[in-house]
């Protein structure tokens, strides 16, 4: 069973309906607060839940993170006292050896196991459906893979605002006992990717603050970048943080307004966090949708006729979500503006200058093929990779492979501007839990060899290109090419739908540190040599871009594979070049 976080389920007090397996969360001394009730003007809490007793838990002197958030760690190391502006003369030592270094069968100084960018968090939001926690549920579930690791849903029926919230998938989290707990025809929902502990639990979403303006969810998908001074601001005039994420920090801005009305207060509190958000929020009877001014994330906006009513009025991070709601798209959310809906109908404005520079990695990557990103669809901006990764560097082949499932649309791609036949040359197991137990003796390459599989039979004796989406460390693309040739093939040639990665991403991507990011510290022929291929060429950013535009006139974030940054506060640790340092 999954651990579940429950707040302001009505008929019964908050704690009552907790389940904290293992958590260390004590039990709440606000519980008697009637809901709605306000707070003291200038402090909000965690309505259901005091978390001051708790171990490690903030407190008011220090604000300390929760013992154990590691899910907060990369961004408090962004984002607090490590958060300098860009100072592009300062050096930091080189901490990644070169590759000659590294033994024949040592793996790569960085982690073995070399996952694939995580993105953190997929947010859909519901107004007008008189179930409509089952339908962000179904949302929430067609945006599982944009984080696997905790969701949470909160609903509100004009007088409560219930949250429930755990550890684990959409699917195990929300059974039919557990959604028909939370009712009203509001809802906002999240699901998120994290570090594992009993902290993640504490930082999943949505976040239920009761505050000088009334009961707030907000769920957020993004990473703001100008956290640490607003955090010190913020505390200093009497703020009490009950969780180290970002959308507290939000909440906590808009508790600390002069505006007098919710909606200004909102706006108000935007225009003062500078990073990437894509944001829902919902009161007892408004729902919010918004975009930082740059559009970092993606969040769409579609309607459900209703032929006997209002429309039911839906977003999501992607429209893949809308499909099983049957909701149709209607438009993005743009960048700088708030929506609001409630019972008067869907009302916008723009909060501040629009000033694009979304994510393209989402098109190379994170985004589902079926859903339309900033206007565009990321099946089609795939498919033009792949076809201009082979006018720029083909190489004489008899089979184009994709690695699966992400490099597969780039491969067709390829293939058919290449004229090389397409083939599934390698197989993906879709059945590996996030909980598998390795046998004791760990068999060398087991985690890609419990993933992937070669199909012997059509590698055999033929040379082959490999397509995939990125190298981030290089240890897992060199145990797939490894595994390619053990099967049988003559040469492998390998071929990446986007640039070299060499800087870390600040806006919601779970990138490592740039001294890990084997393009940041090895020309593309190091890197040929460590992954053993016969050929590696990289996508130019220039064939990216015109990949994912399409005539659509998207201006995109490309800070990953360039190092500059579309805002001004970065942690400058992580962005200088390692190399150049360990060469003086
Ligand atoms: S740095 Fe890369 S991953 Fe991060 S927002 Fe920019 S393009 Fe996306």
């Amino acid at each position: 069973m999954s651990r579940l976080l429950i707040e302001g389920l009505p008929g019964q007090s908050n704690i009552e309906g907790a389940r904290f397996e293992g958590a260390r969360l004590q039990p709440c001394r606000k519980a008697s607060q009637s809901e709605g009730a306000l707070a003291p003007e200038g402090s909000s809490f965690v309505s259901g839940h005091d978390f001051s007793r708790a171990e490690g838990a903030p407190n008011r002197e220090g604000a300390l993170a929760p013992e154990g958030a590691e899910g907060a760690s990369r961004r408090a190391r962004s984002t607090a006292e490590g958060a300098i502006r860009r100072a592009p003369s300062t050096r930091v030592p080189h901490i990644c050896p070169p590759l000659a270094d590294v033994g024949e069968h040592e793996p790569h100084p960085a982690r073995e196991d070399d996952p694939k960018l995580k993105e953190h968090c997929g947010v859909v939001a519901i107004h007008g459906h008189p179930d409509a926690s089952r339908q962000a549920y179904l949302a929430l579930y067609a945006l599982q893979h944009r984080g696997q690791e905790s969701a949470g849903i909160a609903t509100a029926d004009g007088t409560h605002l219930s949250n429930i919230k755990g550890m684990g998938l959409v699917s195990e989290i929300f059974t039919d006992e557990v959604l028909a707990r939370l009712k009203g025809d509001m809802a906002i929902g999240h699901t998120r990717y994290s570090t594992t502990g009993d902290s993640a639990l504490l930082n999943a979403q949505p976040i239920r603050v009761e505050s000088t303006k009334g009961l707030i969810a907000i769920a957020h998908n993004g990473n703001l970048v100008n956290l640490g001074n607003l955090r010190i601001h913020l505390e200093r005039k009497g703020a009490f943080f009950q969780t180290t994420s970002d959308s507290e920090i939000i909440v906590q801005l808009i508790a600390h307004s002069q505006a007098t009305t919710l909606v200004d207060a909102i706006a108000d509190s935007l225009r003062q966090v500078d990073g990437a958000f894509s944001i829902v929020m919902m009161t007892r009877d408004r729902v919010f949708a918004a975009r930082d001014p740059h559009g970092f994330r993606p969040l769409s906006m579609g309607r459900i006729a209703n032929p006997s009513g209002p429309d039911t009025i839906v977003f999501a991070s992607e429209t893949c979500a809308f499909d099983l709601l049957r909701a149709k798209y209607e438009r993005d959310v743009l960048p700088g503006e708030l929506v609001m809906v409630s019972a008067d109908g869907v009302t916008s404005r723009q909060y501040a200058q629009p000033n694009q520079t979304s994510c393209i990695f989402e098109h190379v990557y994170f985004a589902r093929p079926d859903s339309m990103i900033y206007g565009r669809w990321v099946q089609e901006s795939r498919e033009q990779m792949g076809r201009q990764l082979a006018r720029e560097s083909h190489a004489p082949a008899d089979l184009v492979v994709p690695v699966p499932d992400s490099g597969v649309t780039a491969a067709i791609g390829y293939a058919a501007e290449s004229g090389v036949p397409f083939r599934f040359g390698l197989i993906r197991n879709h059945y590996v839990g996030r909980t598998f137990i390795e046998p004791e003796q760990r068999v060398r390459d087991f985690g890609v060899k419990l993933k992937l599989n070669p199909v012997r039979n059509l590698l055999e004796g033929r040379r082959i290109i490999l397509i995939d989406d990125s190298i981030i460390r290089g240890t897992t693309s060199r145990k797939i090419v490894r595994m390619v040739r053990q099967a049988g093939a003559k040469e492998v040639h390998l071929r990446i739908s986007c640039p070299p990665t060499i800087s870390p991403c600040f806006y919601g991507v779970d990138t490592p540190r740039k001294s890990e990011l084997i393009a940041a510290n090895n020309t593309v022929e190091e890197i040929r040599q460590f992954i053993e291929a016969d050929s590696l060429a990289y996508l130019s950013l220039d064939g990216l871009q015109k990949a994912c535009d399409g005539g659509e006139g998207n201006h995109y974030c490309v800070a990953c594979y360039t190092g500059d940054y579309p805002t001004q506060w970065v942690d400058v640790e992580d962005i200088l070049p390692a190399k150049d340092t360990a060469l003086v």
